[in-house]
Order: C-alpha cells, then sequence, then structure tokens
C-alpha cells in the first residue's frame, strides 16, 4: 500500500518557504514512484516525454514533465473504457464524475483513503469560513454525481456540524428548501451562486425577508467561478457572507477563501499550483495570470500531474492577514473552455454576469445568447427584472447595453423580460452549474 499523506483540518504552518518546498519535494517523489508503477496513463507519457521518474527530485523538476490535457484524458477513456488507464490499479470505493459541460461525464475514482483526504480538506475550508458544532448545514448541491455534496457533507460533520442533506431543487423543491431552513434554523447553505439568488427571488415572492426571516449567516459556493458582483448580491440579499471554494472533480478541494475573502488559499501541503502561459507553457510569475496548471500530492488513484485545468488566474505571493501562509490564487477569469470568440474578440461569460450584477433592478436570471447573421456575429443579452422592479423599460435596457459595451468592450442587443418569465423555476432547481450561454452558431 502506498504510504498516506497525513492532511490535517488545521492548515500545518511551515517555519519558512525553504520547509513547506521540502515537504512538496518528498510529497512528489511519493507521488511519482507509486504513480510510475500503478498508473498506465502517466508511465506512457513520462516514457514518451523521455523522462526518468528517479530524476524528479523536487518542485524545481516538475516542469520536465509533460502538461496533460483535458483532451488527453478524454482520448484514454475513448481508448480503454469505461474508467481509462489514468485511474490506476488502487482498490478505489467511489466513483464521482463531471457534469460533462463539455460532452460525456468524466469518471474519477477515489480510494478510502483519498475520500478521507478531500473531506478533511473541506473541513479545513468550511473551519477558515466560520463553520463550527453549532451550525446547521443545509446542502443544496445535487447529490449525484457532482462531488461536493458528499464531500462538504463530510468536511461539516468532521467539525461537529449538523448537515442537512436537501440535495438540489430538482429533488427538494425551492419553496421546501425555504421551508426547512426556517422550520430546522440552518445557519449555513451550500449552494451555487445562481441559486442563492433564486432562492432569495422565491423567499420574495412568499413575502418573505430572506435578512429577516431566516437564520443564515454563510453561504458556501463551489463548482463554477462566483463573479465577486454575484457575491456582493448574495451578500446583500441574505445578509450574510459569501465564501469562494476553488476545485473540480479530478483535483478534489484545493483552494479556499479565508474570512478576508481576498483571493483563495492553495492547500499548498496537497497541491501544487503553476501559472503558464497556455500556448508556449512557459511559466507566469506570481501576480500574473496564465493557465492554472494543478498537481495533487496526495491523491492515490487518477491523480492528477501537471493538468492544464482550463482555468485562468494568477496566484497571489503577499502574505493574508489571517496568517496563513499558503499563498492565494486569484479569483478564476473563466475557464477556458467557456470563453466566447464574438467577432474574433474574447468574452468572458462571467464579465457580462459582473455588468448584470450591477444592476439592482434586474433579477438573477439572463442569457448570453450568440447567433452569426449574414456572416457575424450577434451578442444578444436576455435579463429578466427582479422581483418588485415591474416591467422592462428601455431606458434601463439602453444603460445595460451601454455598461456592457464599456465593461465588456462588445456591442449587444438587451432584450428585459418580466420577473420569472425567462426560465421555469423547475429549471433553474435543477441545474448542478448555471447554464448562461446559448451559442447558436453553427459548429466549426
Ligand atoms: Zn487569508
Amino acid at each position: 500500500m502506498p504510504e498516506a499523506h497525513p492532511l490535517t483540518i488545521t492548515p500545518p504552518s511551515f517555519a519558512d518557504r525553504g520547509e513547506l518546498a521540502a515537504f512538496q519535494a518528498s510529497a512528489l517523489r511519493r507521488l511519482i514512484a507509486r504513480t510510475w508503477q500503478r498508473i498506465p496513463f502517466y508511465r506512457r507519457m513520462w516514457r514518451e516525454a523521455g523522462v526518468d521518474p528517479d530524476s524528479i527530485k523536487g518542485i524545481a523538476d516538475l516542469a520536465r514533465l509533460p502538461v496533460v490535457r483535458k483532451q488527453d484524458l478524454e482520448n484514454d477513456l475513448r481508448a480503454h473504457p469505461p474508467f481509462g488507464s489514468f485511474q490506476g490499479d488502487f482498490p478505489s470505493v467511489r466513483l464521482q464524475a463531471s457534469s460533462g459541460s463539455t460532452g460525456k461525464p468524466k469518471p474519477v475514482l477515489h480510494t478510502r483513503t483519498d475520500w478521507e483526504n478531500i473531506a478533511t480538506l473541506w473541513a479545513r475550508r468550511l473551519a477558515a469560513q466560520g463553520v463550527g458544532p453549532t451550525d446547521r448545514v443545509q446542502v443544496a448541491f445535487a447529490f449525484a454525481l457532482f462531488i461536493p455534496s458528499f464531500t462538504s457533507a463530510e468536511g461539516a460533520m468532521k467539525l461537529g456540524a449538523l448537515v442537512i442533506p436537501t440535495s438540489s431543487g430538482a429533488i427538494t423543491p425551492s419553496a421546501r428548501q425555504l421551508e426547512l431552513a426556517r422550520d430546522w434554523g440552518t445557519t449555513v447553505v451550500g449552494t451555487t451562486g445562481g441559486y442563492a439568488l433564486h432562492l432569495a427571488s422565491v423567499a420574495r415572492e412568499q413575502g418573505l425577508d430572506p435578512k429577516r426571516d431566516f437564520n443564515i449567516r454563510a453561504m458556501y459556493h463551489t463548482g463554477e467561478p462566483l463573479v465577486e458582483e454575484t457575491r456582493r448580491r448574495i451578500e446583500e440579499a441574505w445578509g450574510c457572507k459569501s465564501y469562494n471554494n476553488y476545485g473540480s472533480v479530478e483535483t478534489g478541494a484545493p483552494a479556499w477563501e479565508c474570512a478576508r475573502q481576498n483571493g483563495l488559499h492553495i492547500n499548498e501541503d496537497a497541491y501544487l499550483f503553476e501559472v503558464v502561459d497556455p500556448d508556449t507553457l512557459a511559466p507566469v510569475p506570481d501576480g500574473e495570470e496564465g493557465a492554472l496548471v494543478i498537481t495533487s500530492l496526495f491523491k492515490e488513484a487518477a491523480p492528477v500531474i501537471r493538468y492544464m485545468i482550463g482555468d485562468i488566474a494568477a496566484i497571489w505571493s503577499e502574505p493574508c492577514g489571517c496568517g496563513c501562509g499558503f499563498r492565494r490564487l486569484s479569483p478564476i477569469r473563466g475557464r477556458i473552455d467557456d470563453m466566447l470568440k464574438i467577432q474574433g474578440a474574447p468574452v468572458y461569460p462571467t464579465a457580462i454576469e459582473a455588468t448584470l450584477r450591477q444592476f439592482q433592478q434586474l433579477g438573477p436570471e439572463f442569457r448570453i445568447v450568440v447567433e452569426r447573421d449574414n456572416g457575424v456575429d450577434r451578442l444578444e443579452i436576455r435579463a429578466e427584472c427582479g422581483h418588485g422592479h415591474g416591467v422592462p423599460d428601455a431606458e434601463l435596457a439602453d444603460q445595460v447595453k451601454r455598461a456592457i459595451k464599456e465593461r465588456v468592450g462588445c456591442t449587444a442587443s438587451v432584450a428585459l423580460h418580466p420577473f420569472g418569465s425567462l426560465t421555469l423555476p423547475e429549471e433553474v432547481a435543477k441545474r448542478t452549474k448555471n447554464r448562461y450561454v446559448l451559442d447558436l452558431r453553427p459548429k466549426g
């Protein structure tokens, strides 16, 4: 059995970066040794790249290993069905999968130790976000193939909190979620940012004040980039703190916000994060944005080793006021896969979302529709008015249009819809992640 990599709920403190690097180097050597022995996918890749695994001694050697892209994992899945050769032959007890936004779900196996470690890292996140034994944590993420519903619930239980696993709105409709939150005194909610805003709308429709009629003091989010303006809307609506967490099924639970809400601490005792130029793969200095490349040091089954996850962000090395010595990740600008090219110019949906959230008159729902008309890309924003904000007016639509032009740099037509008319509530409730973009252009 490979040696377990001990992870603790309280982040370990290292005397200096040198001591941390030595700790990471020994974890990396263990990871490389067991992976070389037991995971054909990496063995093949490293052989092809002419890498001798024994020559990887420390962090400085990491860049000699090839970068793994999503496409490499997808090809491996096709060549070695049903789970691919990247999982290895570890005694796995659990399969979770990506939600398959770009195709079929990607299965990721976990050993008992892997599961325990990810739960511990969730406990670390939630502890930093103020969760403790007196909390009642309502987990409104889908309990299915989506991993953070389960692992965040396990993490909350490790802290002695009472977990209320309501799952997403498809299992427990929004009105019932709110009723249970009131009846059972929920203090913390785990949900996507979009669903947090939707729940506030539903509460107001029922004549409730989300701030006054509930006892919710914090929400934690993951699974999609949390736009700063969306966070502010959530905090205003619920009168609570809203915390961002970064991770995915392939990586587990790598980064979290502390109470300062200023960047996400990377669990540097469990992961190596690099930022590179997405085209040349050259390293990008701390503070500058680039493509994230992630290595999970503890993971036995299906570890990621120099995995380019497709997210754009920077690493901040300045110390954080909270005292945690781990460097921070900037908020994610976007996922490369989600970037739209409109008339050749890159547009991140998160930038459009951020602009719309500045308008208090607008509700949580919107759509970004891209069409091609006579060879010209056309961008249309459909947004709905907020509850109690009356009917759409042309002046507001014009203001939104100008704000999009100013902030995102592209021209869009803006259509405003009455509250509740853009999407059926059931549809919103069923989403694991938000689907804001409708790209109707011919493919290829
Ligand atoms: Zn901090």
